[in-house]
Order: C-alpha cells, then sequence, then structure tokens
C-alpha cells in the first residue's frame, strides 16, 4: 500500500541515525564489531523499504508512488551526505584501518574495511577544513558545469532539423519514412519529413538515404555538436570541467581524476586501461580498413567517383551487411517463444549448477503479470526467490533491469536468503500467436537471468556489498554466450507450432551476423573511451584547448579519417552524467566475460568442474572480494583478449 511507505521511511531514517549516533558516541576504543560491523546493520528498516519502493515504482507506478518518489529523492540523498560527511564518524572509521592490525579480520572484513575507508577518502573525509572548503567549490563549479554541459548538447541537439522533400526520401524503408514524418510533425510541420540529430533519428536515415548531400549534412550537424562556437558551445566548459577534475585530485592526494575513479574498480589505474584498449585497438584498427575497402568497392562497382568519407559508413556498411550478412528477423521468431526461451535459460542453469526453478503462486507480486519462482539447490534447499515480470505496461520504465528486494546477508548467524527480480519489456503475445521474440531480446532474457543468477547465489554476510563497475556486467553478458551456442539452440529455439529445433543454417546465420561492422564498432568506441581515458588522466594544472587535444592525440593513435571517434569531446555526454573515466568499462567487462566463456569452451559447455568453480569464485563472491582476484582465483591467469577478438570476428578462426 503506498500510503505506508512515507512513514516506513521516515522512520528507517529516524532509527538509521540513531544507529549511526550510536557509533559516533560509543567512548569504547574502535573495533571491527563497534564500528564497521554496526555501521553495516545501521538503517536496516530504511534498507529493507526503499528496497521494495523502488523495485516496485520501477515495475509498476502509479501517482501516488511518482509523489513518494519525488519527496523522497532528496531525503535520501541527504540523508547519505550526511553520514558520508560525518567527521566523528569517519575518525573512528580510520582507527579501525589504521589499527586493522591488531584485529584478527577475515579477508572479507579486510575487504569491507579497505572499500569503506577509501570511499569516505575519496570523498574528502581526511582533508582539513580549508582544503573541505576548496574541494566544496570544486564541487560546486562541477555541478554547475556538467549540467550546462549536458544541457548544451540536448540543445544543440533540439535546435538542428533537416526537413526533407518527397524526393529526399528515396531508399528509406517504410518504417524509417513514418518516423520522419512523427519527427516533422513534432516540429510543427503537418505532411511532411524530417530528421533530427537524435540517434534514433539520423542513423536510420544515415543507413539507407541515397542523397549522399543530405546524409553530409546532417551528419556535420551532429559531429558539430557543441562546437559551433555560439552560446552553446561546451569547449571552455569542458575545459574547465577536466581542469577542475584534475585539481580536484591533486587535492585528494591522488594523481589523477581517472586514477580517483578507477581505485574500487578491477581496472584500478589509468594505466591498466589504456594497456587494455591499446591491445584492441591495434587488432581493431586493421579490420575496420579491410570494412572500408570493402565497401569502396561497393561504392566504385555503383560508379562512385570518390573516396568514401565518414558520413558515408552507415549507407555502404548496409549494403555489405546485405551481401553478406542478411539476417531475417521474421524468420527467427517462431524459434523463440518465450516460454521456450526462460525454459532454456533454466535448465541451462540447471545443467550448470543443479539448482531447479518452480512457480510460486501465492506470493505478493508488483503486477499480477509477473511470474514468480522458487529457486533451489539440487538437494532441494531454498535459495531464494526469483521474479520474472516479461511485457510492458504504461507503469513500468523502458528497458531490462535486475534488481533486488532482498540481498543476501547474514543476521545472527543465520542466512536471509535473496529476493530477486528481472524485468524486461519483451513483445507481447498478439491474437493466437505466443509471444514470439527476437534474438536480441532471447539474449536480454539470459543478460537479466545472469545478474539473478549472481544475487541469488552470493554469499556475502553483510549488507554491503561493493561491485567493481567494470566487473557487473560479467555474470550476465557471459550468460549472453549460452543463449547462441548452438547445443543450447538445439535444446530450447524449437518452432511455436511445429515443435521443429531451429536450422542449422539460421543458427550459422545469427553466429555470422556478429561479425557485421565490428572494425568499425570497435574502433569509434575505443576512440571515445580512449579519449575519456585520456583526458581524465591529465595531472593538475591541466590546461588544454579540447579541439587541439582530441586531434592530436587521436590522429597519434592512427584513427583513420574516414571514423570519427563515437562521442566526440563536445557532446560525449558520459563524461557529464556519471561516466567519467568509465566509457571503457563496457569493452573491459566484454574481454573479461568472452575468457570466462572460453573456461567452458575448453572443457564443454556444461562441464561440472568449470561451472562449480565459477559459482564458488565468481558468482558466490561478487562484492565481497577484489574483482580481479576473483577472475585469477577462477581462471588461473588474466584475461586474454583472443576470445572477445574471435566472437567479434576480430581475428582468423583457428579452428
Ligand atoms: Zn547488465
Amino acid at each position: 500500500m503506498a500510503k505506508h511507505y512515507m512513514p516506513a521511511i521516515n522512520e528507517g531514517m529516524i532509527q538509521g541515525r540513531r544507529d549511526i549516533e550510536k557509533i559516533v558516541s560509543n567512548k569504547k576504543t574502535p573495533t571491527f564489531e563497534n564500528t564497521i560491523e554496526a555501521y553495516d546493520n545501521a538503517g536496516e528498516l530504511l534498507k529493507n523499504v526503499t528496497a521494495v519502493f523502488f523495485a516496485q515504482s520501477t515495475a509498476n507506478t502509479n501517482d501516488s508512488l511518482q509523489k513518494i518518489e519525488i519527496e523522497v529523492s532528496p531525503l535520501i540523498s541527504a540523508y547519505n551526505d550526511e553520514i558520508l560527511l560525518n567527521p566523528e564518524l569517519f575518525r573512528k572509521v580510520k582507527s579501525v584501518y589504521d589499527n586493522q592490525g591488531n584485529f584478527k579480520l577475515s579477508n572479507d572484513q579486510r575487504f569491507i574495511l579497505e572499500n569503506l575507508y577509501k570511499g569516505f577518502v575519496r570523498n574528502g573525509a581526511n582533508l582539513n577544513k580549508t582544503d573541505q572548503d576548496t574541494l566544496k567549490d570544486y564541487n560546486q563549479r562541477l555541478s554547475v558545469l556538467t549540467v550546462k554541459y549536458s544541457q548544451n548538447v540536448l540543445a544543440e541537439t533540439n535546435n538542428y532539423t533537416l526537413f526533407l522533400n518527397k524526393e529526399d526520401l528515396a531508399g528509406l524503408p517504410e518504417s524509417v519514412i513514418a518516423a520522419a514524418a512523427e519527427t516533422a510533425k513534432n516540429a510543427g510541420k503537418e505532411d511532411s519529413w524530417a530528421v533530427n540529430t537524435q540517434r534514433p533519428s539520423i542513423f536510420p536515415f544515415m543507413t539507407y538515404a541515397k542523397n549522399r548531400d543530405l546524409r553530409e549534412q546532417i551528419y556535420a550537424a551532429y559531429a558539430g555538436r557543441g562546437n559551433g562556437g555560439n552560446e552553446f558551445d561546451n569547449n571552455g566548459i569542458l575545459a574547465e570541467i577536466v581542469k577542475i577534475r584534475a585539481a580536484r585530485a591533486k587535492l585528494l592526494g591522488y594523481k589523477s581524476h581517472a586514477d580517483i575513479i578507477l581505485e574500487p574498480r578491477m581496472a584500478k589505474t589509468p594505466e591498466n586501461v589504456l594497456k587494455l584498449l591499446d591491445n584492441l585497438w591495434e587488432k581493431a584498427i586493421p579490420v575496420a580498413k579491410t570494412e572500408l575497402a570493402g565497401m569502396q568497392k561497393i561504392a566504385q562497382k555503383e560508379g562512385a567517383r570518390f573516396n568514401l568519407e565518414p558520413s558515408d559508413w552507415w549507407y555502404y556498411a548496409e549494403k555489405l551487411r546485405k551481401e553478406k550478412y542478411d539476417l531475417n528477423d521474421s524468420d527467427l521468431r517462431p524459434y523463440f517463444k518465450l516460454e521456450n526461451v526462460r525454459e532454456g535459460a533454466f535448465s541451462v542453469a540447471n545443467k550448470l549448477f543443479g539448482v531447479t526453478f518452480s512457480p510460486i503462486a501465492d506470493l505478493p507480486r508488483p503486477h499480477p503479470d509477473v511470474e514468480a519462482f522458487e529457486v533451489k539447490e539440487a538437494d532441494g534447499t531454498h535459495i531464494g526467490v526469483l521474479y520474472m515480470d516479461f511485457f510492458p505496461r504504461e507503469s513500468k520504465q523502458q528497458g531490462a533491469w535486475c534488481g533486488n528486494y532482498r540481498s543476501h546477508h547474514i543476521v545472527d548467524g543465520k542466512s536471509i536468503t535473496p529476493v530477486v527480480t528481472t524485468c524486461f519489456n519483451f513483445t507481447k503475445p498478439s491474437g493466437d500467436l505466443p509471444a514470439l521474440i527476437s534474438v536480441e531480446e532471447a539474449s536480454t532474457l539470459y543478460h537479466e537471468f545472469g545478474h539473478a543468477l549472481d544475487a541469488l547465489f552470493n554469499k556475502s554476510t553483510y549488507n554491503q556489498t561493493f561491485i567493481a563497475w567494470d566487473f557487473v556486467e560479467l555474470p550476465s553478458q557471459i550468460m549472453e554466450h549460452w543463449a547462441t551456442e548452438p547445443d543450447v539452440l538445439n535444446m530450447y529455439a524449437k518452432h511455436y507450432s511445429t515443435g521443429e529445433s531451429i536450422p542449422a543454417e539460421l543458427v550459422q546465420k545469427i553466429r555470422n551476423s556478429g561479425y557485421f561492422n565490428q572494425g568499425f564498432e570497435t574502433v569509434e568506441y575505443l576512440a571515445a573511451s580512449l579519449l575519456d581515458i585520456k583526458l581524465h588522466s591529465l595531472t593538475a594544472p591541466a590546461i588544454i584547448d579540447v579541439q587541439s587535444f582530441e586531434k592530436d592525440y587521436l590522429s597519434g593513435i592512427g584513427l583513420i579519417p574516414e571514423i570519427l571517434p563515437r562521442y566526440r569531446s563536445t557532446y560525449f555526454l558520459h563524461i557529464a552524467t556519471g561516466y567519467d573515466s568509465g566509457y571503457y568499462s563496457y569493452i573491459w567487462a566484454a574481454v573479461y566475460d568472452n575468457d570466462a566463456f572460453e573456461a567452458f569452451k575448453e572443457k564443454g559447455l556444461f562441464d561440472q568442474t568449470v561451472a562449480a568453480s565459477f559459482r564458488k569464485n565468481i558468482l558466490e563472491r561478487n562484492g565481497t572480494m577484489d574483482a580481479m582476484q576473483m577472475f585469477l582465483n577462477f581462471r588461473g591467469r588474466d584475461a586474454a583478449i583472443e576470445p572477445l577478438l574471435k566472437s567479434r570476428g576480430l581475428i582468423q578462426k583457428t579452428n
């Protein structure tokens, strides 16, 4: 009931403050138990209520829940700030940290202590009063600058619309024309067509429009956002953001901003990120060049008398795709009935870990459509509860995600078992047809299911886990591999009406489609990631001219002129919205998940020893020990990049 949330949240904060007060006013010498453990247990009611509240408000919201959301968000962030900036609390934590040699701490305890302490330090708890004031000024200025940066990108994106005549539509498929009509209508022009520089609008146009001049025109607008010398120019703003972040890092005792951000991550340092990205870069650039040559050939065959420009890439890539990788969505869907895909994921987990999933009828759920399953060990022991919520509705957020109503921890020696939810927005059943989903949707189901297994198998003693940002996608992305393995497809991808297994030729097409345009995609992504890390590895005083920095750096590493970074400096929203020094993490996780999956490929997709080790070393431990150490314990060595390169077709396969 919505009306119970607010009183419960308020009471939760009162209790939480009382718990913190108790730690702070304790006269005894700070120990792990009376400080760190007490801190971990503080505000239990608030944690429970907000976990349930946010799981419900994302899955099935309504006016009263939305009102509470608006009321509650600033209260919670103030509550959290109050704790993180509480100097007496920090003094106690620091005392435990400095004297940890005197306590007999387990590895888990050492890990939580380290993360907690460093978290305070990165927030400036260790600074004297004057430096803390400087830090506050930096933070304030940064919050103004990053908002302005984002608003400028938005304004530049919204201020440009390219209206089209009927003949400009040549080459565009029906769906793209319909979207262009909608765009024109939203821009105030009925019975016309338009494209703008939002990705869902511009890229279908770049892919299909025959008119080369128009493609060039809109791409120039897209790539020039924030760099027009007008009131929305982001060059000066980004230069100042970079400068202040570098100065703040120095104040906090770090080499660079990237060093601060990466400290709690698997990568740990910008040098480690650069090493991995550089290795991938070297492999990807030649493949992009080969793709370019292939496209240039097609252009020539069609009589083109020009060299391809960046704005030509999507158009000719589509021609290349048609030639080599054509895959028709509607041929595939009949083999991907939702229930079959879900049962497939359940049997993969069963074959790997012995676990079972049985429907539970009488359990409260956020919406009547949501299904609930009890997850049990092979011997019947209860592990936890898994909710699955498949279809879109107005009250639900977009996309797909996995969340916790309750996460594993231990109270008075007793395990509190996890309650996990996975949410999707899949194609609904229509008419007589069951829900037939796409291959991407099937992969998404496996992805979120992987997050769910991670949460269900977790063995954390404490409430707080510290899952490294660049590791969080490993347990999910690795599951996607099973979704499209031929042997697994044979298990679950059966025609919804005939029950026939998916034909081998379609399986091959699914596999091949993963290789399309991967040189380009990897290069444009890496160029942006490298730019992000480079900008944020600058040491104070970091004074740059943004345009020449970008240009010199990218040409220095050999970016070909036919490709621009996926985001350029003046419209790289990630830099302003909390993903700074973090854009690399998608490919970082991909390298590790591909190499982890390789362990299964070496010994067998369902090898029991590898599966048991994966569960014990990774899924049970995630967030309770160093992510790199977990990986080393599982794999016996650091990840190799070859499995990722192979999966993207960036190196010749040996078998
Ligand atoms: Zn994920």
